[in-house]
């Protein structure tokens, strides 16, 4: 191993908007120990994995020692939470490492997360638990491997310390890496500030970090909000096609990146229901899985309104291109969203006409049935190679879908795309917790299990089978926790 990391860091954020960021240091952890690491990540930004593993690389990792050119910061955002709007969120637990270039030549974050109280931290203790942080960890590696634009982990480390919670649990710091960390409610914050210079920085940074196509436009914050618009469109088209329930998506938990970030009670839908809410604290169904598009679309609106002085000086002419922008939100959603549905189907070329009523006709049949989603799709994979027997026992009552079954056999599905856009694997619920509660006790292996089936989603292996089974029935109601 290297005794030092030759990474080169930069702090372009601290930098270029002082205003909202406020530089602090991360908790000195008394016993900081690696529970895992994610080594392809570490070397596609430059780091040798051997060098991470050492006291030193866990200096850096921890934030305890920063390398050259880091800067470390808290940012501040603002946010409406469940709809109400808090001026003041920041990252209160937190802290932006600095930014490195990968190995593609893409800027990227080194974010901290659970390292000890910030000025923003309004009461809370600063400190994160080893199971939420290695439930970051596996949901965002499978969202990775499922093709879903997301925030990566590098690592999770046990801090060594216990933090108070329902019980004293042990405490763990997660290193997120991210195409950046803006979010909405970064665009609130600065709005807020009623600086209208630094409201033009945050958007020419955030053009730069994640939409530099923007800057050739004519109007090049409008070319902005229409960007964040399409690639949010597309990420919540994508989650509904994998069943994941993001769980707290509040305008502070929203990329301008288009990237899934701030994994806390989120997961997978097992039986299919618009309704399906996982989270303890989504007392009523907000961010159910059926309402992710309107509430992005939601909080997309928020965004516009932050935006609007940059879109035109005349307020009337800047709400009339802010709404127009936004109208584009639910054709691109659903035209990503039916494309995706079609692969699913084994149906690619399949014309929208057939394809919507076909599309919608089955998930009314999933949800009548409570058919487990994942297994389903999985299931009528083989079915379009000929084998219908698994996917008929999805249906207390088979009549209703074996019409639906003959009108899609009629179209010829091709199984062989059905394998590649069906996974086997996700982080099925009772997987997740069994991973989370063994790290919790130090038992690392079947983390390490889950880990190599959902990192690898569609590779159908043996061994791995019960990874690809729902939940056994008395796994009861699902809750998660922030
Ligand atoms: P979240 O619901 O995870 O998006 O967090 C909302 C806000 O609460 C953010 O400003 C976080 O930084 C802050 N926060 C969450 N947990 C803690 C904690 N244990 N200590 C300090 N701040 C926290
Ligand atoms: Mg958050
Ligand atoms: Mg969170």
């Amino acid at each position: 191993a290297q005794a030092q990391s030759t990474v080169v860091f930069d702090s372009h954020f601290a930098r270029e908007l002082p205003e909202m960021a406020i530089h602090w240091r991360a908790e000195e952890f008394p016993d900081p120990r690696l529970l895992v690491l994610n080594e392809p990540l570490a070397e596609a930004l430059g780091f040798d994995p051997a060098f991470l593993r050492t006291a030193e690389g866990l200096h850096l990792l921890t934030g305890r020692r920063p390398p050259e050119g880091a800067t470390p910061v808290a940012q501040a955002y603002a946010g409406h939470q469940f709809g109400w709007y808090s001026p003041r969120l920041g990252d209160g637990r937190a802290l932006l490492l600095g930014e490195v270039v990968d190995a593609a030549g893409k800027r990227r974050d080194i974010h901290l997360k659970g390292s000890g109280q910030t000025p923003f931290a309004r009461g809370g203790d600063g400190f994160a638990v080893v199971g939420p942080m290695v439930r970051e960890y596996i949901v965002s590696e499978a969202m990775h491997a499922l093709g879903v634009p997301t925030t990566r982990s590098l690592a999770v480390i046990a801090t060594g310390q216990s933090v108070a919670r329902e019980s004293l649990l042990p405490g763990a710091l997660l290193v997120r890496v991210a195409s950046s960390h803006l979010r909405v409610g970064s665009f609130q914050y600065a709005r807020a500030t009623g600086d209208a210079d630094l409201l033009r920085r945050l958007a020419d940074h955030a053009i730069d970090r994640d939409h530099p196509a923007a800057a050739q436009a004519e109007n090049p914050h409008l070319a902005l909000f229409q960007s964040v618009v399409s690639a949010q469109a597309s990420l919540i088209a994508q989650w509904m096609l994998v069943g994941f329930v993001h769980g707290v998506m509040n305008t502070d938990n929203m990329t301008v990146s288009g990237e899934t970030i701030d994994y806390g009670p989120c997961a997978f839908m097992d039986a299919f229901n618009p309704s399906a809410v996982y989270s303890s604290i989504d007392e009523t169904g907000r961010y159910a899985y059926g309402n992710q598009p309107s509430v992005a679309e939601w909080n997309l609106a928020r965004f516009a309104e932050a935006l609007l002085p940059l879109f035109d000086a005349d307020e009337d002419r800047a709400v009339a291109l802010a709404q127009e922008a936004l109208a584009a939100f639910r054709p691109q959603y659903s035209a990503v969203w039916l494309a995706g549905m079609k692969a699913k189907l084994g149906l690619p070329g399949l014309d929208d006409a057939t394809a919507s009523p076909l599309a919608r006709d089955l998930t009314g049949l999933l949800q009548a049935a409570g058919a487990d989603y994942t297994s389903f799709f999985r299931a009528l994979g083989r079915a379009a190679a000929g084998d219908t027997a698994a996917v008929r026992g999805f249906f207390p009552d088979p009549r209703p879908f074996l019409e639906w079954l003959e009108r899609w056999q009629a179209l010829a599905p091709d199984a062989g795309t059905m394998v590649r856009t069906n996974p086997a694997y996700i982080p099925r619920n009772h997987l997740v917790e069994e991973a989370l509660a063994a790290a919790a006790a130090e038992d690392l292996e079947p983390l390490r299990r889950l880990l190599e089936a959902v990192t690898a989603p569609y590779d159908e292996r043996p061994g791995l089978e019960r990874y690809a089974e729902p939940a056994p029935e008395d796994f009861g109601t699902y809750r998660t926790f922030c």
